[in-house]
């Protein structure tokens, strides 16, 4: 399979949006360029006593804000060019749902699965420890977060190796977020990304004339779904469209796929993956032997969520699917995502659609900067307000309401907004609004979602770099 740079395919699609906006030349060219790029070795001794040299990476694309943000992925194929593409997706990912971060990337070239616990953990701590000595890590300079093949645990593992080597051991659970609640992280993290995708994916097909456009009609009950990635962001996507009455038709994994057009139910399919290894020979399915081929079966949306570089120039022709949406980064090249466009399949981007993470994550990050749990302070009172107002109410109707409530109220548990709740209704907020700017964006300038989107970043961006007086 051809692979074309990644960056070079994210600057193509910035370059685009580009030629919509007045900005200097100049300054396009710094928001554009990626500032510093870390390339890292060093040594394992793994259990059996073998030494292995791992290659890591971190770029920081953008400090117009700071501290840089961006996820941290183990994949084999990590490389500079990967990380940099990432990393630009990252400053304008942020830009568009208002998360006041620069973007940056990281990665470690390894199969995880070729490494027992403690070589990955040890892995993990000097990665952390290296990023450290050259001030690539730190709340107010760069904090990572999970991305592919990774979770909470290498998180709490980084948190914990800032923390030993840090002058400033008060705000260091702010130098990484996604991690475990209970060790400073925030509720909601884990299933953030695949929500704000579900939220994005509700948002576009609530649009009545975008759908008819589409041939659909409005809501997302009764859509047929493939799902390409049954990770993180896969799952959790997966799981809110079947709550909202999506039907999943089909679900690809690395090793192959299945398709039943009359619905797969979602945690059938995980039990059974948890039973035998595999999504594969699950009971009333039809085996996909190539997962690829799902992509081009027939459904309503198609969610690609697990690498980029999937809908290429030679598989765009073959996409049935109405509605493509992103959910991993760069899942289309801007050649493919043009001719689909212009077969009138409407794409939402990655550098929108992904974006819940990084959202719950600045989440998170505020929490273990101010020391504080959400809701903490207010959550008591709200109830006591709210047991006042049915009091006056009482007084002025003559009528009393039933004791229970009143009491239920007042312990706080059935009112006053739990972290939870606070965290999920910013996360829709952000996603619902953001989801409108681009879209408004995109509609004047008659172009597609991710152009839109592109352009809404580059304003955004160019603002930041003049308040910052770089460019007064
Ligand atoms: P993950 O490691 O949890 O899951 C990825 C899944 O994809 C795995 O189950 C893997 O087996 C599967 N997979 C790998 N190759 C495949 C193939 N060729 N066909 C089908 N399935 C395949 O990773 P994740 O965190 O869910 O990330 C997925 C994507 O979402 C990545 O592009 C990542 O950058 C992006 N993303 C993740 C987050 C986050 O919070 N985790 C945030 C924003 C964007």
């Amino acid at each position: 399979m051809h692979k074309s740079s990644f960056f070079a395919e994210v600057n193509k699609m910035f370059d685009h949006a580009a030629k919509y906006t007045e900005h200097d030349s100049g300054l396009l060219e710094q928001i554009k360029s990626c500032n510093s790029v870390y390339h890292l070795s060093f040594p394992l001794v793994r259990d059996n006593g073998e030494i292995d040299v791992i290659h890591a990476y971190r770029a920081e694309h953008s400090q117009h804000m700071q501290p840089t943000k961006g996820g941290i992925r183990y994949a084999p194929m990590v490389n500079a060019d990967e990380v940099m593409a990432l990393a630009a997706l990252m400053s304008y990912k942020c830009a568009i749902v208002d998360v006041p971060y620069g973007g940056a990337k990281g990665g470690i070239c390894i199969d995880r699965n070729k490494y027992s616990q403690s070589e990955l953990e040890r892995i993990t701590r000097r990665y952390t420890f290296e990023l450290a000595k050259k001030n690539f890590i730190g709340p107010g300079i760069d904090v990572p977060a999970p991305d592919y093949g990774t979770s909470s645990v290498e998180m709490s593992w980084i948190f914990d190796t800032y923390r030993s080597v840090t002058d400033n051991p008060l705000d260091a659970l702010a130098c990484v977020t996604g991690k475990p609640v209970g060790a400073g992280g925030v509720r909601g993290r884990i299933e953030a990304t695949g929500r704000g995708v579900f939220f994005g994916i509700r948002e576009a097909c609530s649009i009545e004339e975008d759908m008819h456009a589409l041939g659909l009609s409005s809501g997302i009950e009764g859509k047929r779904v493939i799902i390409q990635g049954l990770g993180n962001v896969g799952y959790h996507t997966a799981l809110y469209l079947e709550r909202a009455g999506a039907i999943i038709v089909g679900i690809a994994e690395y090793d192959g796929g299945l398709y039943n057009s009359k619905g797969l139910i979602l945690n059938e399919i995980v039990d059974h993956r948890k039973e035998t290894k595999s999504i594969l020979n699950f009971p009333g399915a039809t085996n996909v032997k190539n997962s690829a081929t799902l992509l081009e079966m027939e459904c309503d949306i198609l969610v690609p969520a697990a690498l980029e570089n999937q809908i290429r120039s030679d598989n765009a022709d073959r996409i049935q699917a109405k509605i493509v949406a992103e959910a991993s980064n760069g899942p289309v090249t801007s050649a493919a995502g043009q001719s689909m466009t212009e077969r009138g399949i409407l794409i939402i981007p990655d550098v929108y659609l992904n974006a819940g993470g990084v959202t719950v994550s600045y989440f998170e990050w505020l929490r273990n900067l101010s020391h504080v749990r959400h809701g903490r302070i207010s959550r008591r009172r709200e109830a006591h307000n709210a047991v006042n107002i049915l009091k006056t109410v009482q007084a002025l109707v003559g009528k009393n309401f039933d004791d229970q409530v009143l009491s239920d109220i007042e312990s706080g548990s059935s009112f006053g907004a739990s972290e939870a709740d606070l965290v999920d209704s910013g996360l829709e907020d952000t996603m619902v609004s953001a989801y409108h700017e681009i879209h408004t964006e995109a509609h004047s300038h008659d172009v597609d979602l991710r152009t839109g989107a592109f352009i809404s970043a580059i304003d955004k961006i160019a603002l930041g770099y003049s308040r910052g007086g770089i460019f007064p």
